[in-house]
């Protein structure tokens, strides 16, 4: 079972993309709903209103603490922002927000990444922040202009793009396994 944070922000067309791969995913809003998940989604939207919704919701230790236990999560855009230093402090990077410049910069480009075989990704950019610092245990997945946009610790992957919107499953894929290879340790 997989849960998508469903506080705000970009959750339903991840949940879309688990279902069509197969998977059972339910929306987490609660700290009763991550009881049972095998996987975690954090979702983009709007860091500063997650991180209230988060305290409100009392999920901040709870999820800290699934995170820290070995729960495999993947954070897409202000879901990467929320599992840094400065916010949940799970993964050991700083992200910048905003960071391609300034209130609308959205962009596309095709990444290559480096965990994946075949083609590259087509990577749609939303007010997309990037990871501006990382510590040696962070692996980086795929850059633009040499900023990190994807990378990986443990059981950790942050992308600051968005997978779900462009039809790209090969991500949430990689995720999938990373759950199933969790699973079995
Ligand atoms: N700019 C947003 C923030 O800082 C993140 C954008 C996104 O998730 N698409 O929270």
């Amino acid at each position: 079972m997989i849960g998508v944070l469903a506080l705000q922000g970009g959750f339903d067309a991840h949940l879309k993309v688990l279902r069509a791969l197969g998977e059972e995913a339910r929306e987490v809003r609660t700290v009763a709903d991550l009881e049972g998940l095998d996987g975690l989604v954090m979702p983009g939207g709007e860091s500063t209103t997650m991180t209230l919704g988060i305290a409100r919701e009392g999920l901040a230790e709870p999820l800290r603490d699934a995170i820290r236990g070995g729960l495999p999560v993947l954070g897409t855009c202000a879901g990467l922002i929320m599992l840094d230093r400065d916010h949940l402090d799970v993964m050991d990077i700083v992200a910048k927000r905003n960071a391609f410049g300034r209130q609308v910069r959205s962009f596309e480009a095709d990444l290559d990444f480096a965990d994946l075989e075949g083609d590259s990704v087509h990577a749609i950019f939303i007010r997309a922040p990037w990871i501006e610092e990382h510590g040696p245990g962070v692996e980086v997945l795929a850059a633009v202009d040499g900023h990190p946009v994807a990378a990986r610790e443990g059981d950790i992957m942050v992308l600051a793009f968005h997978p779900e919107l462009s039809g790209e499953d090969r991500l949430h894929r990689l995720f999938l396994d990373r759950v199933r290879s969790a699973a079995r340790r």
